[in-house]
């Protein structure tokens, strides 16, 4: 079982991504601050860090600095705001280090920490399918049948996690989870709003409500 650091002051988001790892069969460990962030990454006892930028104590960029010029090799994958992405790159040395925009999609964090922790040799799927229907995740284009589809970019999230996961019935707080990341309002009925237009766009019959439980893509 892989071990991960999760250096974040935000309690929620560090909530949200402890969650997630942990559904997801790792080990997970929280700290709050830049110093202890440094002495957790340093002890040997994780495989690899997620590093928020803005810590207090010392902020991510002098965390990762130190760690580098100790010799720990520890691969890191940032937060950051989407504003200071420059700088954070700017930041990245060797290949063991990676970045995460803030907000993020949880799928999309775990896909570049299990790239960080295979050393960056997994290849990745870039095309997913169900039936006559794909999305190519480096083009962003979506395929129904002959036609190419254009979608948004949360429909094609949403129409991403469909793909992952097809047949399954996906309850309204995965799919908000998963595709609004942290920054939603439970409540909120975004999710039918966006079903609604995927199916109008790649057609009504493919995605069934089930009701009292969610939405689930015809798998054929
Ligand atoms: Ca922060």
């Amino acid at each position: 079982m892989s071990r991960v650091l999760i250096a974040e002051d935000e309690a929620r988001i560090a909530a949200f991504v402890e969650k997630g790892l942990r559904a997801n069969g790792f080990a997970t460990a929280v700290v709050a601050d830049g110093r202890a962030a440094r002495d957790a990454a340093t002890s040997g006892d994780f495989d690899l860090m997620i590093l928020d930028i803005g810590l207090p104590g010392m902020d991510g960029f002098e965390v990762l600095r130190a760690l580098r010029a100790d010799r720990v090799t520890i691969p890191v994958v940032i937060l950051t705001a989407r504003d200071s992405v420059q700088d954070t790159v700017a930041a990245l040395e060797g290949g063991a280090d990676d970045y995460m925009p803030k907000p993020f999609r949880f799928e999309e964090l775990l896909a570049r920490v299990r790239l960080r922790l295979s050393g960056g040799r997994q290849t990745e799927t870039t095309v997913l399918a169900c039936g006559d229907l794909s999305l190519d995740l480096r083009t962003r284009r979506a395929q129904a049948g002959s036609r190419t589809v254009d979608l948004s970019a949360r429909e094609f999230a949403l129409a991403e996690t469909f793909l992952r996961h097809p047949g399954q019935v996906l309850a309204r707080e995965q799919l908000l989870s998963h595709v609004w990341g942290y920054d939603f309002d439970p409540g909120s009925n975004v999710v039918d709003v966006y079903v609604r237009y995927l199916r109008r766009k790649l057609g009504a019959a493919r995605i069934e409500t089930v009701r009292g439980m969610g939405y689930r893509l015809v798998a054929d």
